[in-house]
């Protein structure tokens, strides 16, 4: 299941590929061209434009996002397309929307700080850009919040 999202929604965007999702989303385009992607590549559009909802009919398959919240947006989506067990953080690239390949400790270590390279649990680079995520440090505020999100609906990453 593959998303996009409309000029609204960056945050949301953003958050559902720290979670492993695969989402479209480009801060300057025009309604048509969405409607265009979506409809080519069978991907779900995401939006809060009601309006866009209205015009497009059936196709492609449209969610609207009811929230300004972008937690609550998360949960709506996570609840709609019932995806909380394929929540998979760490394996997508924030910028490219790309999927993460593993890097070996002895390579990452090059490439973080000393902290993060002694004690995160396993490392992640991005074939397109060249960024390293990581993750078990237990400190990241964006595990903190991956965390609460997942609390929400009885869910934990380690459970
Ligand atoms: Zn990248």
């Amino acid at each position: 299941m593959t998303f996009i999202a409309d000029c609204m929604l960056g945050r949301l965007a953003k958050w559902l590929r720290i979670l492993g999702f695969d989402v479209l989303y480009f801060s300057k385009a025009e309604d048509p061209d969405l409607v265009a992607i979506a409809r080519r590549e069978g991907r779900i559009l995401l939006t809060r434009d009601s309006g866009l909802i209205e015009r497009t009919a059936r196709r492609p398959d449209r969610l609207f996002i009811r929230s300004d919240d972008w937690e609550d947006q998360i949960v709506q989506v996570l609840d709609e397309f019932e995806l909380w067990d394929k929540v998979l953080p760490n394996t997508r690239c924030i910028a490219c929307n790309l999927p993460l390949k593993p890097l070996a400790r002895e390579r990452a270590r090059n490439l973080v700080t000393p902290y993060v390279g002694e004690h995160a649990a396993s490392f992640a680079i991005c074939s397109g850009c060249d960024r390293v995520f990581w993750q078990g440090t237990h400190y990241g505020d964006m595990e903190r919040k991956i965390e609460k999100l997942l609390e929400r609906r009885g869910r934990s990453l380690t459970g």
